[in-house]
């Protein structure tokens, strides 16, 4: 659809549109006039790193301007192409040297005027200084001193400091993001910008050892600027502007001024990030593993004590077993009787008024292993244990004195006691079949222990008395009367 046909469309529309109508055909007139063709597309040029306010990004225009850029072109029948430059400056000598018939969003400057015309203003925003943490709050250019201030190259504030300000010590930098890194690098002590967008800029970048530290300048009251010659677009555009609401505006800062932009410092603080927290991971993975590990080690070596420590224990089980019992009988042994019964200071330990002793010996036990070997005679000597631990009480101790004699204690006992269970041993002996068909009989000798006798004592009158059971003819019961 051609341009003057859409023209007359918003004619019969609206009293604005008819007003655009009439200044925008005496403007495409003209413009015909000069370029020679039916329709003339704006060109306009904007500063392409200077976000929220505008900037360019994959090609496109983004920013608060590049909304009411829009607007405009909705509104009127005016229309707008971008020209891609690479910096504000190259901007500005765009607009200068006529390649560029606009620029959406600047302030009006003495130098400016000398090459473009302004709108109204449509957007005002306070300037501020920007330093370190560690810097003092400032109150405005006066108190700069020696302090190094960057300012971005062809910014109406360069102009401003220069002309006002002329003993502050500047470094002129590309863009507003340049001149807040030189202050991070400490390159300049300072930067002078926009607050929105250098608010913006240290959200979206996290560089928060930044702060603003005072007012800088006067606050920019930005406007549309055309170059000479387009003049003529002027009124179309403030009258565009004017019916802007209030809400309209609002509605636009808004939206741009919560921008998200990711750019390469982003990445390298997340990259950073990840960086610490997989090193931090790894840390703690290594030292969980180490632990792991040794937590393992010493879960084994516990093992092995235990059962280091349960061996040892069933070896000294054993060992005890071992030193107090005959190991072919498995009777009480010599030296366990000795220990509990004959040692006096122990045997007074438990003293029972009633204790009888009584000696064994296997009659003609030589003539048995002459005759039946040894084997035999070692059976012997076990099966005669089993009927002597048979016959006794639970209380009574059989233990073998040593080759084929045995050594009976009973407690709570006495000798017409002890006598008949002799006898019952006898008779028991008599009767037991012995291996290889052996015809056993044994000889005993038994004393009471009497009041305040030392055991050894005792012990020696019932090996007296069997020593009388051996001699009167063997297989016999002698009791050791004491007069
Ligand atoms: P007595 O009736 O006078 O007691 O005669 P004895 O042959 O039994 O007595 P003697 O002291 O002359 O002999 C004891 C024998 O007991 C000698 C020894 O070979 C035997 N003897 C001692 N200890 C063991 C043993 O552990 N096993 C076997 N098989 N024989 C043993
Ligand atoms: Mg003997
Ligand atoms: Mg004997």
């Amino acid at each position: 659809m051609s341009i003057r046909y859409w023209l007359l469309a918003l004619c019969l529309s609206s009293p604005l549109q008819a007003y655009a109508e009439h200044l925008a055909s005496t403007y495409l007139r003209s413009a015909e006039e000069s370029a020679g063709t039916s329709e003339k597309v704006i060109r306009y040029c904007v500063d392409p790193d200077w976000l929220p306010y505008e900037a360019i990004r994959d090609g496109k225009h983004v920013g608060i301007s590049s909304d009411y850029i829009q607007y405009i072109q909705f509104h009127t029948p005016l229309k707008f192409s971008l020209v891609i430059t690479g910096s504000w400056s190259e901007t500005l000598s765009f607009l200068k040297n006529g390649r560029c018939d606009l620029t959406p969003l600047l302030n009006k400057t003495a130098l400016r005027e000398q090459y473009l015309h302004f709108s109204q203003v449509y957007f005002r925003s306070p300037n501020v200084l920007v330093s370190l943490m560690e810097q003092p709050f400032l109150q405005g250019f006066d108190n700069i001193g020696g302090r190094i201030l960057a300012v971005p190259k062809g910014y109406r504030l360069a102009e401003y400091i220069h002309h006002y300000y002329p003993q502050v010590q500047t470094i002129t930098v590309d863009n507003e993001p340049e001149g807040l890194e030189a202050v991070l690098a400490k390159q300049a002590d300072l930067f002078v910008g926009s607050m929105y967008s250098v608010n913006a800029y240290i959200q979206q970048t996290g560089f928060n050892h930044l702060k603003i530290a005072g007012w800088g300048g006067p606050e920019d009251e930005l406007r549309i600027g055309v170059s000479l010659g387009n003049e003529a677009l002027l009124p179309i555009i403030n009258q565009a502007l004017e019916t802007i609401s209030e809400l309209e505006h609002i509605e636009i800062y808004r939206k741009w001024n919560n921008v998200t932009i990711i750019d390469e410092t982003n990445y390298r603080l997340i990259y950073q990030i990840i960086a610490a927290t997989l090193f931090i991971l790894l840390l703690l993975g290594s030292r969980t593993y180490l632990m792991i590990q040794y937590n393992r080690r010493l879960t084994s070596k516990n093992l092995q004590l235990e059962r280091l420590h349960q061996q040892l224990e069933e070896k000294n089980t054993e060992l005890e077993f071992l030193s107090t019992h005959d190991p072919l009988t498995k009777l009480y042994n010599r030296h366990y009787f000795d220990r509990h019964f004959m040692d006096d200071h122990r045997a007074s330990e438990h003293v029972d008024p009633a204790i009888c002793l009584v000696m064994v010996d296997i009659d003609y036990f030589k003539e048995i292993n002459d005759t039946n070997g040894h084997s035999i005679g070692d059976k012997i000597l076990i099966e005669l244990s089993a009927v002597l631990q048979h016959c006794v009480r639970d209380c009574d101790v059989v233990a073998r004195w040593g080759g084929e004699e045995f050594v009976i204690l009973c407690h709570q006992s006495s000798l017409p006691l002890i006598q008949s269970l002799c006898q019952r041993i006898v008779g028991t002996i008599r009767e037991h079949e012995f291996s290889d068909g052996v015809h056993l009989t044994c000889s005993f000798g038994i004393a009471k222990l009497m009041e305040n006798e030392p055991m050894q004592s005792c012990f020696e009158r019932a090996d007296r008395a069997l020593y009388r059971a051996k001699v009167q003819g063997r297989d016999q019961v002698c009791v050791d009367e004491v007069l």
